[in-house]
């Protein structure tokens, strides 16, 4: 505040200098950079049209994504700074809304979507999602200031609102709609068959995103299987237990072997981040099967997979593949469904995944070390308030 003492008021038409915030910021290009930067409040009126929410941030969760931009693997900061805010999973509470706002009320909790339009075809439609463009603006990751901040200001056409009941796992809502995105997608896709009732599902990886997806399949009604890594019993394991899903470990059963055993599936969610298994996994998937994938796989591994046998089954059974990333605001509204039907059915399961908070944006530090290291770590988030 001693700024705002310091600074002359002689000129009237100036207009009254902006409280300061905290936030949690990157320098993109500088690896293991983040650090906590002081900036302007944002303010209503910088959406246009009345049309702008004032929210207060209370959590922020963090990933993979943050982990590759504080690498300085991905990143940009937005026009005219240095430094890029980082945070895309955010949780809030509506502190103001813009008079041209009549879909949200100062008391709401609301979680914002990632991605701003661009412009291409899809981006003038609302499906930012699905841009052509080669540039993209997503909050906290690229061109655009993130959440992890005391406060953001957005256009309430980005918010989506939580029911109350839904506050403690609110921070959950954005990695699940990756899922929603991909689940929504299968279906779009297998209308084709013009009769699809898939029965049963296969998810590879059992991190956050396998979690999640094992989840909406099950309260589809599918029988669920997950693969990963480590052997059973472990919190991620008997999380999959509780819902009625099965988990192997592919230690000791390949995903060959499970599809002989409990597939071969009908659909098939990929989120190990480990690009092998893509061709184990188009080799376990059902006749007229689809397979998403949904790994951000930044290296560049080599494998050599047999591909004669892949493609004549692809070929022979009519199968697909498809990619997916990011979610506009429709997945984020199922993904609310999804979630309150989950505490209906599963209650406190959503709960168990918010395994590491870390209080406080001056924490950030304690934030990284989770992420990068943290032992059993579901799902690792900033309290920024309470
Ligand atoms: C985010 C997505 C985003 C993607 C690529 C993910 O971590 O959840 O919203 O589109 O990264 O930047
Ligand atoms: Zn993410």
């Amino acid at each position: 505040m001693t700024n705002a003492t310091l600074t002359p008021m002689s000129k009237a038409v100036d207009a009254p200098p902006r409280p300061m915030m905290k936030a949690i910021a990157v320098i993109p290009g500088k690896a293991g950079s983040a650090h906590l930067a002081t900036m302007p409040r944002p303010e209503l009126t910088d959406v246009p049209g009345g049309r702008g929410v004032l929210v207060r941030v209370l959590r922020v969760g963090v990933d993979g994504t943050d982990k590759e931009i504080n690498a300085a693997e991905y990143g940009a900061a937005p026009e005219g700074f240095d430094f890029l805010v980082i945070g895309h999973e955010s949780f809030g509470r509506v502190e103001a809304v813009g008079p041209n706002v009549t879909e949200l009320a100062v008391g709401d909790y609301v979680v914002a979507t990632v991605r701003r339009p661009g412009h291409s075809i899809y981006d003038v439609i609302g499906t930012n999602d699905m841009t052509t463009d080669d540039v993209y603006y997503e909050r906290g990751i690229n061109l655009r200031h993130g959440y992890l901040a005391e406060y953001y200001v957005d256009d309430a056409e980005f918010l989506v609102k939580l029911p109350g009941g839904l506050r403690e796992v609110g921070v959950l809502l954005e990695p699940t709609t990756v899922v929603e995105k991909g689940i929504a997608q299968a279906f779009e896709i297998q209308r084709r068959l013009r009769v699809w009732r898939p029965r049963k599902a296969a998810v590879m990886g059992a991190g956050t995103i396998g979690l999640l997806a094992a989840m909406a399949l099950r309260i589809r009604g599918m029988d669920v299987t997950v693969f990963g890594l480590d052997r059973r019993p472990f919190l991620n394991s008997d999380l999959i237990e509780a819902l009625g899903a099965r988990y192997e470990s592919t230690r000791d059963l390949p995903v060959m072997a499970g599809a002989a055993k409990h597939g071969p599936f009908d659909l098939i969610f990929e989120a190990t981040g480990y690009s092998p298994i893509v061709f184990e996994s188009m080799q376990a998937l059902a006749k007229n099967g689809v397979l998403v994938l949904s790994s951000v796989t930044g290296g560049d591994r080599m494998v050599s997979v047999p591909a004669d046998r892949i493609n004549l089954d692809f070929v022979l059974g009519n199968k697909v593949m498809v990619g997916t990333v990011n979610a506009n605001r429709e997945y984020f509204e199922t993904g609310v469904k999804d979630m309150a039907t989950c505490e209906a059915q599963y209650p406190g399961w959503l709960g168990r995944l918010l395994t590491h908070p870390v209080d406080g944006l001056e924490n950030y530090g304690q934030l990284f070390e989770e992420l990068t290291m943290g032992k059993g770590a579901i799902k690792v988030f900033c309290r920024v308030a309470e």
